[in-house]
């Protein structure tokens, strides 16, 4: 029923340029076309349609937390003052320096917990800071 109203509503629509016109029968009710999902209020947003891990996400984010490390990592100078900070869960971490931007060796060393160390190769701060999972 749907698709012969369709394909009749389709015919009105090409035959209005010609001078037959092609009439419904007096009982047939035109509805505009509504979807299914939507709602009084329109489209549901990300927040409101989100559900499990997606929705603690999008919560934490809002409140101005990065639980599961989505956002981009913040850069730092890798000054004494404002060392590079490596979120860790233990008391050391490897981490990899690309001393120069277009270096191909990447100089690995162990970091720590304390003080900020030094990388041995270009002398760049890091410092680790102790990071608890999400659960
Ligand atoms: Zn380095």
């Amino acid at each position: 029923m749907a698709g012969r109203l369709l394909v009749l509503l389709r015919a009105c629509t090409t035959t209005t340029t010609t001078t037959t016109t092609l009439r419904l029968r007096s009982n047939a009710v035109v509805r505009p076309l509504v979807r299914a999902m939507a709602t009084a209020k329109g489209i549901p947003t990300d927040e409101e349609q989100a559900t499990g891990l997606e929705r603690r996400a999008l919560q934490a984010l809002k409140h101005g937390k990065d639980p599961y490390s989505m956002l981009k990592p913040k850069e730092y100078a890798g000054t004494k003052e404002e060392p590079h900070i490596v979120p860790c869960i233990g008391t050391k971490r490897l981490v990899g320096c690309l001393c120069e931007e277009d270096n191909t060796a990447i100089v690995w060393f162990w970091l720590h917990e304390g003080d900020a160390q030094r990388c041995p190769s270009c002398g760049s701060h890091y410092k680790l800071v102790h990071h608890e999972l999400p659960h």
